[in-house]
């Protein structure tokens, strides 16, 4: 804990900012997109690393606030080697902390959603390396809501499912699809047509709001509200690519009322009932 670290953008926080030891590990989740959404924790973290390895999904802007000189590895798809295994990057975490280094692992969203932090935080243990954990938004939850979608609604239902269709196979769908209103589903693209055929053979219908959500809180966000039984071909027909999260249930309907980014725009609300509650005019 040192007052004396660097941190001239960040506000005075209790107790001190945390100190980048030299030797240690952060694995920080810089949130879906918008560079604004990464955390002040973050921002402490950027401006003390040497190393920063970051993946593919991770806006460019935030690697504004890196410390000048602070060394850049590129750990995603156009990383060092073409697809880097998770070994391989847990190796270097370990490598470059074991050289003195404070190093910065910088992934998108949550780095323990979806984002292996947890094998990396495993790997990092297991070799005697110091880590801390700077929790991000993750996708599921902002992303959405920067489509105007609450991931939660009391009027929806008590519960969401966050599920990565990575192996679609290895989902169940049909107890996720009974106990669940809303289904947030990440890395669903390509098994789109199995994530459809498994929730209407479970009992979701049709005409099951759904809504797609591709390079959510960039410039490039698509929005697609669709359904169920329509998913697959508006998604081809629209063109959205990866990366996107899909979310099935109703709570996709309160975007006709919260779009907020439409309605700063100067857009009107499609409806201030989307649920049909009857409570619109209150
Ligand atoms: N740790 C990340 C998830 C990594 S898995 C998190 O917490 O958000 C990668 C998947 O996350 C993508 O395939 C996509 O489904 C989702 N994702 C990440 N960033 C996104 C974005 N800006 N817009 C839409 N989906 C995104």
């Amino acid at each position: 804990m040192s007052d004396s670290v660097p941190l001239s953008p960040l506000p005075r926080l209790a107790g001190g900012w945390p100190e980048f030891l030299p030797g240690w590990v952060w694995l920080m989740g810089a949130g879906p997109g918008d560079p604004g959404l990464v955390t002040l924790h973050g921002l402490n973290a950027l401006g003390q690393a040497d190393v920063i390895l970051v993946d593919a999904l991770v806006a460019r802007e935030v690697l504004d606030w890196a410390r000048p000189g602070a060394e850049i590895i590129e750990a995603g798809k156009r990383g060092w080697v073409k697809s880097p295994k998770q070994k391989d990057i847990s190796a270097r975490l370990i490598e470059e902390a074991r050289a003195g280094k404070r190093v910065l692992r910088l992934k998108g969203g949550d780095p323990f959603v979806f984002g292996r932090g947890g094998e990396e935080a495993l790997d990092l243990l297991r070799a005697g390396v110091g880590f801390r954990v700077l929790p991000g938004i993750s996708a599921g939850i902002g992303g959405l809501a920067y489509a105007g979608i609450p991931v939660t609604h009391r009027d929806v239902g008590n519960a969401v499912t966050f599920v990565t269709a990575n192996h679609p196979e290895a989902v169940n769908w049909a107890e996720i699809s009974r106990g669940s209103p809303d289904i947030v589903i990440y890395m669903g693209m390509r098994a789109l047509p199995a994530i459809r055929a498994a929730l209407l053979a479970a009992g979701r219908g049709e005409s099951e709001p759904v809504a797609v959500v591709a390079s959510a809180a960039t410039p490039a966000q698509k929005v697609l509200e669709t359904t169920l039984g329509a998913c697959v071909e508006e998604v081809a027909r629209a063109g959205l690519t990866a990366p996107a999260i899909i979310c099935v249930g109703r709570a996709v309907l309160l975007r006709q009322a919260l779009d907020w980014q439409a309605l700063a725009r100067g857009e009107a609300p499609r409806s201030l009932d989307p649920l049909g509650t009857g409570k619109g005019d209150s």
